[in-house]
């Protein structure tokens, strides 16, 4: 089998508002065709022109060369062979950031075929069932514009979310600091209140995470907030500093009695070997498309079974990127939870529209995925209804 050509497509909300703090307003897919009529799907979480740009442009030597030059032509069954090849020929234009965004993209799709081509769920191909169901969290985003807004907002999802089905959920409490959603800017006991407020409207047994957005400057001032959280009893806090601040997140492992998570952002299984070794983060956040794709998100599950660290992965785009999620975790012992912003849910059409199943909840979890491949079918009408920019590479 070979690849034929590389389509990509970014797609825009357009009722997207720049001041929000949800990437899930735009998105770039890609598809991936080969000579047996077989096509793969991939996206990824970043700037989509950028990445469109990253995939199609050509290179002039050894050192930067162009991904969809350097795919054309092979064959798509090995994945892990297609990346380590793409991240050598990319080294001085790739490496980390965008490059490894785009890479991520275009691996998932190579996943996705070459389950297609076996007639298995990529699961399968990535070690076979490590639990019976894959457990996941409801990531539930307020609106407001006011702290009190705000709070009720988040304590009427989690009671929504609860009776979705879901037995965990992540609360964005992100009202200070400098991705402070809506305008916001409030201290650390609106902080206290709302995740008070979220406990009370959950209730006890709920499994509840909260995601500050990188709100505090400095070790000591989180860790003082994460202590009158304790009574909360939360799975993990998420992003409490910027995420170059590794020793401070290794201070916060030390002292902190709440679990620390991080790793959203992070390119390649290097910088996770960062955040779990100096950074000492409890909870690694690969999210599958930034970090490289399926085949470097293994990578980094592997590194942190052997540091005994969790696994949570951070999906914040359509059912292509919860799927790829999904078969990670089905593979994955120490994956704890996926994130799945339920359409129910969502602001985003594209969250709500591209794909065109929704995962099943059976008492908190969704039943491994049995299609071959990651399972998934676009939605053509809404894929050309969104899309602002399509190139294809042949
Ligand atoms: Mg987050």
């Amino acid at each position: 089998m070979k690849i034929t050509a590389i389509e990509t497509f970014v797609l825009l909300d357009p009722g997207y508002d720049p001041s929000a703090c949800s990437s899930a307003q735009d998105d770039i897919v890609v598809l991936v065709h080969t000579d047996e009529g077989i096509t793969g799907i991939g996206e990824v979480d970043t700037n989509p022109w950028v990445a469109q740009t990253m995939i199609h442009a050509r290179g002039t030597h050894v050192l930067g060369l162009g991904l969809a030059e350097m795919l054309l032509g092979q064959d798509p069954l090995q994945p892990e062979a297609l990346w380590d090849r793409a991240y050598t020929g990319s080294l001085m234009t790739g490496r980390r950031g965008l490059g490894i965004c785009a890479m991520g993209a275009l691996d998932m799709a190579l996943w996705d075929i070459r389950g297609k081509a076996l007639g298995q769920p990529c699961w399968k191909q990535l070690g076979g069932a490590a639990k019976p169901s894959i457990p996941v969290y409801a990531s539930l985003l307020p609106t407001g514009r006011t702290v009190a807004e705000y709070r009720d907002s988040l304590a009427a999802k989690a009671r929504q979310a609860k009776e979705l089905g879901f037995r965990a959920g992540k609360m964005e409490i992100c009202v200070k600091g400098p991705y402070s959603h809506n305008g916001i800017q409030a201290g650390d006991d609106a902080i206290v209140e709302i995740a008070t407020a979220c406990r009370e409207a959950a209730g006890p047994e709920f499994v509840m995470m909260v995601d500050v957005c990188y709100c505090w400057s400095n070790a000591k001032e989180a860790l003082a907030v994460l202590r009158r959280l304790e009574p909360l009893d939360l799975f993990f806090l998420e992003t409490p500093l910027q995420l170059d601040d590794l020793d401070g997140h290794a201070y916060l492992h030390d002292h902190s009695p709440v679990r620390i998570a991080a790793g959203e952002l992070q390119n390649t299984r290097f910088e996770f070997l960062d955040l779990m070794d100096r950074g000492k983060i409890d909870v690694a956040q690969p999210d599958v498309g930034r970090v490289g794709g399926i085949t470097e998100a293994r990578r980094v599950c592997d590194l942190a079974r052997d540091r005994g660290r969790l696994i949570v992965p951070h999906c914040w785009k359509t059912g292509i990127g919860i799927a790829a999620s999904a078969h990670l975790s089905a593979a994955t012992a120490h994956c704890a939870y996926i994130e799945f912003l339920p359409a129910a849910l969502a602001e985003s059409p594209l969250r709500r529209d591209l794909v065109v199943e929704e995962l099943r909840l059976v008492g908190g979890a969704t039943p491994l995925p049995q299609s071959p491949g990651l399972g998934i079918e676009l939605n053509r009408e809404a894929l050309d209804r969104y899309t602002v920019a399509h190139q294809v590479s042949r």
